[in-house]
């Protein structure tokens, strides 16, 4: 998803001097750079992540003016601004209040040299033309380049425009390639003003039509009804387990059965079964799929959503939706299987697909293929998948495990996970 969001450059200029705003044609507001360190793509240890696709869960958001160029009067900047929001207030069912309280506010506004800082974790343009970024949500912080703003060339217009096109980001919106829309990627001389109808019909495909009435007080968030039935205390011993939901190597490279609420630590002799939130807080129990990439960070996936865990901690923001961090792998997968060269197998049902995480777009549209098509002997449906720490791959289904060739894909003979693994 992100890689739509990553600009097509305009080939060579020389910003050595900017003397007028025609020359300012072309210059992107943004780039949003790409960190492949992450199986995801995103780095939130850098604040990088890109959300696109997600929304602000409230509509009520608050906004605070960090710093402030010093040539332009505070109120030109403030109003400037204040204008911006509720050029996008009027469209859609969003209201934006300025609130003192830096540190709190959902979006900080503020004026950035190239290296700076965003709520105390370093964050840069990552070019020298950039003109402003902005966080999607629920981050939407936007920084303007002081490079650019303001120098005596750089007009309020241009400035108001700016500002419309990265609230459009803070709220979740990508860029179009319309050069009749805010949300183009890069500036053009009409300094649009407002959202264009293309603009609107996108904020009000997210956030809905602008009501009658705006809400004059926030309102409180809604909480979920919560299962008035006890959950069971008793726990089942691994040897008695009769399914699980899945396999994955932790940080620390034990092997670890999870079923349920529960985990088995496979590297214990005798292991107890043990609460998933002790190890990792918030994961939901029978999650569909784990792995553990080379940096070590843990992914867990269930349903429409997968959580991302450094160790023991959740990380930032998750759980994301799969559809937003691995564009073209399916919800509800059974297992997922990392291969050599990079990327993954993702498996459900009698299908798989091979996502590569070198690729601008990581899922072939020849995807899914049959599993028992293009893996003699595979079984019908998988529970989990491993690669241990030498490499070698396994599949499992109930208490039933193979061996992958990881040349050939041929499945080898079909062994015991009781016997084999559990030690019973
Ligand atoms: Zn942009
Ligand atoms: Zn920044």
């Amino acid at each position: 998803m992100f890689r739509l969001i990553s600009l097509v450059i305009i080939s060579v200029w020389s910003f050595g001097v900017v003397r007028s705003a025609a020359i300012l044609e072309g210059r992107p507001y943004h780039d949003e750079p790409y960190y492949p360190t992450d199986l995801d793509g995103a780095n939130s240890s850098k604040y990088r992540e890109l959300s696109a696709g997600l929304k602000w869960s409230k509509s009520l958001l608050t906004y605070n003016i960090i710093n402030y160029p010093a040539v332009v009067p505070r109120e030109v900047i403030g109003s400037t601004i204040r204008q911006a929001f509720d050029a996008w207030s009027a469209v859609t069912n969003l209201d934006f209040m300025e609130d003192a309280d830096a540190g709190r506010v959902d979006i900080q506004v503020s004026f950035e040299g190239m290296n700076h800082y965003r709520r105390g974790v370093p964050c840069q343009f990552s070019q020298e033309i950039t003109l402003a970024h902005a966080f999607f949500p629920e981050a939407g912080d936007i920084h303007f380049n002081t490079k650019y703003f303001f120098t005596d060339d750089t007009s309020i217009e241009q400035f108001l425009n700016t500002a419309v096109h990265e609230i459009g980001h803070s709220l979740g919106l990508l860029h179009s390639s319309s050069r009749d829309s805010i949300m183009y990627g890069a500036q053009l001389n009409n300094f649009l003003s407002k959202p264009q109808p293309e603009d609107i019909q996108a904020i009000q495909a997210i956030y809905g039509v602008r009501s009658e009435t705006r809400p004059t007080t926030p309102t409180p968030p809604t909480t979920r009804p919560t299962s008035k039935t006890p959950k069971p205390r008793t726990t089942t011993k691994l040897c008695s387990l009769q399914s699980f939901d899945t396999i994955v190597i932790d940080h620390r490279g034990d092997i670890c059965v999870l079923a349920d609420r529960f985990y088995y630590n496979l590297n214990e002799t005798n292991p107890p079964a043990r609460k998933l939130s002790a190890k990792w807080p918030k994961l939901p129990p029978k999650v569909d799929a784990a792995v553990t990439y080379r940096d070590q960070k843990t992914y867990f996936f269930k349903g429409q959503q997968y959580w991302k865990y450094d160790r023991r901690q959740l990380e930032e923001r998750y759980p994301r939706p799969t559809a937003v961090g691995f564009p073209g792998v399916p919800p509800n997968l059974d297992a997922m299987l990392l291969v050599k060269g990079g990327g993954f197998l993702a498996f459900k049902d009698q299908q798989y697909w091979f996502y590569d995480t070198r690729k601008a777009k990581p899922v072939e549209w020849y995807y899914p293929k049959s599993t028992r098509s293009e893996f003699a002997g595979f079984p019908e449906r998988l529970d989990a998948a491993l690669v241990t720490p030498e490499g070698r791959r396994f599949i499992f289904s109930g208490l039933r495990y193979w061996e992958i060739d990881d040349n050939s894909n041929v499945i080898g003979r079909e062994g015991n996970v009781r016997r084999d693994w559990f030690n019973c």
